[in-house]
């Protein structure tokens, strides 16, 4: 069942998008050659608390981090470690959550160390890129397949491939409600969009195949191919004027690809 919210209960969902917002600006600092994973866990832990939110992923199904750091084939959920250190031509996904007042917001993001050859850096320009192609269909008299479809034409056009196991979600008083939100799929299926819906549309893509295969720590997503995976995400509240992604700094109105 889809719950829609109430322009309060996005408010609150909004407040947390605004707080994960700024921690991913603080970490385009702080994410260097020599960083260790578990250094930038503890960075967004400190500054998620400070501003009175709560780490959404720490303890949900035993996870025990606050954000998941997955570098270069890692495609998902990797385990934040004092021992992993990012360096120079390293791909790394941060996908971060909180909770404000009992309500979430998650986003991600697969930053750049260093410069990168163009072909890598074409996976994360396109993987963004569907991303917001996806936001824009987020509004209302669209369908949920229209969003997938956003993803998986333009991946798929330039070559990627979109992952198949991990899909995006509603979210709201849960962090993965109804209804699933697809990378793939075909325009004009699946639950009309309304008012009041607001998702976590999260493209996964891989330079290779896409299938993955999940690690012996039992969270780690990789590709089965060992080639280079990206992850972007926002969490977007459908209004009647079209999408609002609250975990974009400005609030995001009126924002994404034509
Ligand atoms: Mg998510």
């Amino acid at each position: 069942m889809i719950i829609l919210k109430s322009p309060r209960e996005i408010g609150l969902m909004r407040a947390g998008g605004q707080i994960l917002a700024e921690a991913m600006e603080r970490l385009r600092d702080l994410v260097k050659p020599g960083v260790s994973t578990l250094e930038i866990d503890r960075e967004v832990e400190e500054f998620i608390r400070s501003r009175g939110a709560k780490p959404a992923f720490k303890g949900y199904r035993g996870f025990p981090a606050t954000i998941c750091t997955s570098i270069n084939e890692e495609v998902v959920h990797g385990i934040p470690s004092a021992h992993r250190r990012v360096k120079e031509g390293d791909i790394i996904s941060l996908d971060l959550g909180c909770i404000v007042d009992g309500y979430y917001a998650d986003c991600a993001i697969t930053m750049a160390i260093g410069e990168l050859p163009p072909r890598v850096q074409e996976l994360l320009t396109v993987t963004e890129e569907g991303l917001e192609r996806a936001i824009a269909e987020c509004r209302p008299n669209r369908r949920l397949g229209d969003v997938s479809h956003a993803v998986q034409s333009h991946v798929e056009c330039h070559g990627f491939s979109v992952v198949r196991a991990f899909v995006g979600h509603g979210i709201g008083q849960v962090l993965h409600e109804d209804p699933q939100v697809p990378n793939f799929g075909e325009p004009g299926r699946g639950p009309l969009l309304k008012p009041g819906m607001v998702l976590a549309v999260e493209p996964m893509v891989t330079m290779g195949s896409w299938e993955v295969r999940i690690l012996e720590d039992r969270w780690t997503a990789v590709t089965e191919d060992g080639s280079l995976a990206a992850h972007f995400e926002h969490t977007v509240a459908i209004t009647e004027d079209g999408p609002e992604v609250l975990t974009r700094l400005d609030g995001g109105r009126g924002s994404g690809a034509p």
